[in-house]
Order: C-alpha cells, then sequence, then structure tokens
C-alpha cells in the first residue's frame, strides 16, 4: 500500500479464478454461460461497427433500452443501463442507502466490499439453519434491503409474494432485489413495480445472455428511481457502455428463442446433475439458479475443490463456517457435467 491510499481499511472483493489456461480445464467456478453469446449478438459486430469505436457510444442506447423494455413490458424511462451489474451495485450503494444496507449474512460477497468502499453501515441477517431467508428478520431495519434472488451461493429462491412481504414492511425503504439468476428458473419481481415504487432491481447480461465479457447490466424500477441511477451514472462514466457491448447486447435481449433455448438447456442440466450428485450422497441444496451449491459426503468442501481441480475442474468453494462443507459448481453443457461426476466417482473411491 502506498503512503497515499485513503482506503487504508479496504479489502477487495476476491473474483472466481480465470485461469490462463481456460481451454485445458473444465471451468465451473464463476456461473458462467457454457454457451456462447447468441448468433444473432455475434452477427452484429463487423468491421463498420468496429471502425466506429472512434466515436463515443451513443448516449441513449435506444436499440438496447426498447429490446430490455419490450422483454419486460417496461418504459425505457424505467431503465437505466450501465457496465454490468457490479456497476449498478456501485452506484446503489453509494447514492441509494441513506440509512445503511442490510443483507443476508450468506450472499453475493460484494455488497459488503461495497459497504466498506463508500463508507455504509450495514447490517448482515442471518439466514435460517437450511439457508431459507425469514422475511419477518427484517421488520424494523431502516437500511436498504438487499436481497439476490435467487440467492447465491445458494440458489434458492424466495417466492414473490414474499418480496411483496418485504416491500410492505415499510414503503418508505428502498428493497433491491438483485437477479442476475433469476432466468433459471426464478420468477422476475417486475411485475410488482406497478404496485410499489420502493423496489429497484437488478440484472445482468453475463449468465443468461452469456455475455459476461461484454459486461453489461441493467436496472428497472419506477422512473424516480431509473433516473437517480442515471444521475450517479452520469456523474461518474456517462458513456460506461461501449459500442460493441451496446449492439450485442440489444440482439441477446431480442433473440428470444436462443435465449430460451440455452437457458432450459442449463435448467435441465442442472436437474441431472442435482439428481445424480444426490444419489452419491451429496447433500445438494433445491437451485434456481445456474450453479449447483453441493456438500460431498465425508470430505469438506476445500477437499471436494481440491481434487476436482487436481483433475482438471475448477469449481469454487467458501472457506466459512457456515458453508466450509459445500462447493458452488457451475452448471456447464452435459459433457462437461459428465466429466463432473466422473471425476467425482473417482473422488469417492479414496474416501
Ligand atoms: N449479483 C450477483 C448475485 C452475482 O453473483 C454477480 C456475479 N458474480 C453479479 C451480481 C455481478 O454480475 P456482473 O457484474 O457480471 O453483471
Amino acid at each position: 500500500m502506498s503512503r497515499f491510499f485513503k482506503l487504508t481499511e479496504l479489502e477487495p472483493y476476491v473474483p472466481g479464478e480465470q485461469p490462463a489456461n481456460v481451454d485445458q480445464l473444465i471451468k465451473l467456478n464463476t456461473n458462467e454461460n457454457p454457451y456462447p453469446p447468441s448468433p444473432r449478438a455475434l452477427a452484429a459486430i463487423n468491421e463498420e461497427e468496429l471502425k466506429k469505436l472512434r466515436l463515443y457510444p451513443s448516449l441513449d442506447a435506444k436499440g438496447l433500452m426498447e429490446a430490455i423494455a419490450v422483454h419486460y413490458g417496461v418504459s425505457t424511462r424505467q431503465i437505466c443501463i450501465c457496465n454490468s451489474s457490479d456497476e449498478t451495485l456501485a452506484f446503489m450503494y453509494h447514492g441509494l442507502c441513506p440509512e445503511g444496507a442490510v443483507f443476508a449474512d450468506l450472499t453475493y460477497g460484494f455488497y459488503p466490499v461495497f459497504c466498506h468502499m463508500f463508507g455504509i453501515p450495514y447490517e448482515e441477517i442471518p439466514l435460517r439453519e437450511d439457508f431459507t431467508l425469514a422475511v419477518e428478520d427484517y421488520a424494523g431495519k431502516k437500511g436498504t434491503v438487499f436481497i439476490t434472488n435467487p440467492n447465491a451461493p445458494t440458489g434458492l429462491f424466495l417466492p414473490l409474494s414474499e418480496i411483496r412481504r418485504l416491500l410492505e414492511q415499510d414503503p418508505n425503504r428502498l428493497v433491491v432485489v438483485d437477479e442476475a439468476y433469476i432466468d433459471f428458473g426464478g420468477e422476475t419481481a417486475v411485475p410488482l413495480l406497478k404496485e410499489y415504487d420502493n423496489l429497484l432491481i437488478t440484472q445482468t447480461f453475463s449468465k443468461s445472455r452469456a455475455l459476461a465479457g461484454g459486461r453489461l447490466g441493467f436496472v428497472i424500477g419506477s422512473e424516480e428511481l431509473a433516473n437517480d441511477m442515471n444521475t450517479l451514472k452520469y456523474s461518474f462514466n456517462p458513456y460506461n457502455v461501449n459500442r460493441v457491448t451496446m449492439l450485442m447486447g440489444e440482439q441477446a435481449m431480442r433473440d428470444e428463442d436462443y435465449f430460451n433455448k440455452t437457458r432450459t438447456a442449463v435448467m435441465e442440466n442442472r436437474e441431472w446433475t442435482r439428481q445424480q450428485l444426490c444419489e452419491l450422497g451429496f447433500t445438494v441444496t433445491d437451485s434456481r439458479s445456474n450453479f449447483l451449491f453441493a456438500a460431498a459426503p465425508g470430505m469438506s468442501g476445500k477437499e471436494y475443490y481440491a481434487a476436482l481441480r487436481d483433475r482438471g475442474i475448477l469449481v469454487r468453494y467458501f472457506d466459512k463456517p457456515r458453508t466450509k462443507a459445500y462447493c458452488r459448481i457451475t452448471i456447464g453443457t452435459r459433457e462437461q457435467m459428465e466429466a463432473l461426476l466422473e471425476a467425482t466417482r473417482d473422488i469417492l473411491k479414496g474416501v
């Protein structure tokens, strides 16, 4: 640390490994989509478009905004696009937490990092023993509530009736629903926006639209909240989404067939893998995400992680008291999941 650094206590978020020899590994550690982006998204990029990179991107992002608005049945005035949902979240923690923040003890690990970064007081509410979130535990809490739905790393989905209860606990408290994984079997809270103006939803193109490397996220909320998000964005980096990503994102959003085909394949692979792991004696949560949260019989998450790594398969484990038995396994193609199971059977022989 240099003597000029101000945030001396800051501990940055630790992302999942991105190894250089990725082609030699089965990479199931960062919840990326195993399938490529939509062919329509790929076709949107050509030399003419690349030459336009000399220009700043369009500020109104008309095509992309309209594609999102049509898909969700909202007005473009309710949307703000950003460079990833990590960025939408950063803006929210910076500017939309007037009384601090409240979130689960087991959820997206970036939330407390944002709080430290922006000096936001926060409270972590423990999930119940079975990793479910009890809405009554949030009653009377004043800070902006952040709910990852489905949750990470557990994959558990909180029904909209429960989100509704959270919103009704205090109409003057903002509830942010982080729907990074919503398209793999959850149900979006967007329809609730018609009834509640204390709701803000953040989504990403990184998972179900297979554009993690493009960095594209967005929020949907009331026009006032979308305006606030734009104020934050225009006070930081108005051109936060690059031209290439904007074009690809628009087509990825419009290509409903490809979206449905690939997310269905991921969900089918998830259910198949879950069943196989259960048969091998694993404890596996009922994930509605593109990953499984699974505890191997007779070994810790760290041991299972290391044994898989020795066999060229990368997953993620979280060495915390409540999660140390588990690994988070991203759902890949059927071939990748078959390889995971073969390696797992081999590992279990030695236990
Ligand atoms: N929210 C959750 C719950 C996540 O797991 C992730 C991905 N790690 C993000 C947001 C951020 O996604 P991105 O920045 O790629 O849009």
